[in-house]
């Protein structure tokens, strides 16, 4: 994998380079297949497992780069976007001149699927309240609220790994995902307790949800300004709620200036990662 930079407007685009540099852009109208990890399918071309990859370039501020592979599976690393991030920092990030385009939220959509949930609603910022319910003794109830911004993406939700039984990961094999699933690359759940620990965070379980999550909202195609509330959603609930938002343009609207924080620079510059590679 390579991250090379991409012009303004173009987004976060995946290139595979063993099909004559086909390009997958990471829109909500190219999602494919949704269950354990997100795809996405263009013209039968499909890139497998890209929530991680994209939740770094939100958690950094990066709106259009180009990621080259030569398959179709993201490296899956340490199951989290933290080796992502720091690929990302390595190949280094610049401002573009044209001003940032968000999508603000202005009026509430909320979905319920049983006892799952995920709604977003107008906010200044981008902030995200999570919540898990999972019938395992290490985890039971856990909820985590951070405001995406300042950096607490990168100290807080970053580093946090995917999680997983060994039943789940035998399911993921026989789907062809995760080729090479071990203990480096998850934390891998036992019937009361992890088979690799220690924990990054005691809630662990709960950041990653929030690491999906802002990978998949990254199929907006724009940096959200809104609060997104979930409650056991995963990512088919995640993708729904990025094609609803999208499909309805009264529930919210453009803006080339976040309300919040910008004070010192009326107008945010877009930010492209520059070359470098694993
Ligand atoms: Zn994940």
């Amino acid at each position: 994998m390579r991250i090379v930079p991409a012009a303004s407007g173009r987004g976060i685009v995946f290139r595979r380079t063993d099909l004559d540099g086909f390009e997958v852009e990471a829109v909500s109208r190219n999602v494919a297949r949704v269950s354990y990890a997100t795809s996405l399918m263009k013209k039968g071309v499909l890139i497998s497992t890209t929530e991680h990859a994209l939740s770094a370039f939100i958690g950094l501020g990066i709106d259009n780069a180009i990621v080259e592979l030569d398959n179709l599976e993201l490296p899956i690393l340490d199951g989290s976007a933290k080796p992502f991030v720091e690929m990302i920092q390595k190949a280094g990030i610049r401002k573009q001149r044209k001003a940032r385009k968000y999508l603000k939220i202005r009026r509430e959509l909320e979905m319920r699927e049983g006892n799952k949930s995920i709604g977003v609603y107008p906010a200044s910022s981008y902030s995200v309240s999570y919540s898990i319910n999972f019938p395992h003794p290490l985890i039971g109830k856990e909820n985590f609220e951070v405001e995406l911004t300042n950096g607490s993406y990168l100290r807080q939700i970053a580093a946090a790994r995917t999680f997983g039984s060994r039943e789940d990961e035998q399911a993921m094999r026989n789907m062809g995902l995760i080729r090479g699933a071990s203990r480096e690359n998850c934390i891998v759940l036992t019937r009361d307790g992890i088979e690799n620990g220690p924990l990054r965070f005691s809630d662990e379980f709960v950041r990653h949800k929030v690491l999906d999550l802002v990978g998949d909202l990254a199929l907006l195609g724009k940096q959200l300004l809104g609060k997104v509330v979930a409650d056991r959603a995963g990512h088919a609930m995640h993708t729904a709620l990025v094609s609803r938002l999208l499909r309805d343009k009264t529930l919210w609207e453009e803006v080339t200036a976040s309300p919040e924080g910008d004070e010192h620079h009326a107008v945010p510059h877009r930010t492209e990662a520059a070359a470098g590679s694993w």
